[in-house]
């Protein structure tokens, strides 16, 4: 396989965004199409751990998420009334809302000359071992030396080249959240754990706004009953008393402001390609958000595709060289969030001491070299 000259990138969220970049960063032409008709305006907040925020400073785009975001590095834990119980020092994170990442991702990568277009998907797709073959959903083709599967834990392109296999499956927990003004109480990762044993965790994502969330336990994918979002939120968390919880939940009046899901994961075998197609971030691997790490991953898949892809003449080793320096890596942060999400789904109180640890002690894994 020759070099990578020309790049097709399907699915523009932060894997695919960041990849975009980082291959223009590196000369590589960039074509890059998601199937959603615009950059995301509204959605929930992510929190960019120390290595997430270490990838995205190897290419000039730590700065403006600092600027947008809010930083912090500690981890507070409180009781459901919201007395503080212990803080921990954390790594540097910046909490940030999604769609301002995925602004300044996009930006970054539409700056640098990658073609960015919306509302678009492919409909066929031929590897021909030299090259890839593609059609568009509006009809168009192109050719091109690799294609990255950047679309997604439900990813239509890995299903195709891939098989069913590795799609994804439900992890035994749902997620409730929702944006509010940030109390000043809300200045680090925090978690607020009641006596029931539900957590219910924060982090700022500006100076003036937070993320809340809550995760839910069910054997099957639970179901909400489409406008009741905002009212049941209320029943389940009807034991915290803490002014910080509460405050927020009276502004949620409207269950359009809640986004809830099923925690679906999966983790794709390596190697991540087949022929001249790649899988990169959810895609390749979903895990479960207990680590806030499945981002931070795909930064980081971003980033060392880019480094592979730049450092050799051939495809097949730039793609192998992937792999290699990704699987392991992203295998521990998987199995570390679906431990965090068994202790819940057990004897949730009980593991609260090893839960933190965990927490804690794979923090320091993530600050290892890529
Ligand atoms: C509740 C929750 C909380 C989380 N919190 C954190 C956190 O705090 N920190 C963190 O690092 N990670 C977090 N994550 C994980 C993080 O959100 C994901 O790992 C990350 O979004 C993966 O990025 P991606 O680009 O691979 O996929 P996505 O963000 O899913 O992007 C995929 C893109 O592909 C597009 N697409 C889909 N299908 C097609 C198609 N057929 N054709 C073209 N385009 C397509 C979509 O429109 C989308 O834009 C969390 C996840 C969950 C569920």
């Amino acid at each position: 396989m020759s070099r990578v000259k020309r790049v097709l990138i399907v699915g523009s969220g932060i894997g695919g965004a960041t990849a975009a970049y980082a291959l223009r960063k590196v000369g590589v032409d960039v074509h890059s199409i998601d199937i959603k008709p615009d950059t995301p305006t509204a959605g929930s907040g992510i929190c960019l751990l120390h290595n997430a925020m270490r990838a995205l400073d190897s290419l000039g785009l730590a700065e403006p998420c600092l600027d947008s975001g809010f930083h912090f590095n500690a981890f507070r834990q409180f009781n459901s009334a919201g007395e503080l119980l212990q803080t921990n020092p954390a790594p540097p994170s910046c909490g940030i809302p999604r769609p301002e990442l995925a602004r300044i991702l996009e930006t970054a990568a539409a700056g640098a000359g990658a073609i960015l277009e919306k509302g678009l998907t492919i409909e066929y797709l031929k590897d021909r071992g030299d090259c890839v073959e593609v059609r568009f959903s509006d009809g168009r083709e192109g050719i091109y030396d690799l294609v990255v599967a950047a679309d997604g834990a439900y990813s239509k392109l890995r299903e195709q080249v891939f098989g069913v296999d590795c799609g994804p499956r439900f992890a035994g927990q749902s997620v409730w959240r929702f944006n509010a003004p940030r109390p000043d109480q809300v200045d680090a990762f925090c978690l607020y754990r009641s006596a029931s044993g539900r957590t219910v965790g924060s982090f700022p994502t500006s100076k003036d706004s937070c993320y809340i969330f809550f995760l839910e336990n069910s054997q099957e994918p639970l179901r909400i009953p489409e406008g009741e979002a905002h009212l049941l939120i209320r029943e389940r968390l009807a034991e915290y008393t803490a002014p910080t919880i509460r405050e927020s939940l009276e502004l949620v009046t409207d269950a359009k402001q809640i986004i809830f899901r099923p925690l679906d994961i999966t983790l794709v075998p390596a190697p991540w390609h087949l022929g001249r197609v790649v899988l990169l971030g959810d895609a390749a691997h979903a895990p479960t958000p207990h680590m806030t790490s499945g981002g931070g991953m795909a930064i980081e898949d971003a980033v060392v595709l880019a480094e592979c892809v730049a450092s050799t003449n051939s495809a097949r080793e730039a793609l192998e060289a992937y792999s290699d320096r990704r699987y392991d890596r992203v295998k521990t942060i998987y199995d570390a969030s679906m431990q965090l999400c068994r202790y819940e789904q057990g004897d949730a109180i009980g593991n609260r001491e090893r839960s933190s640890a965990l927490l804690l002690q794979t923090y320091q894994y993530l600050g290892q070299p890529i």
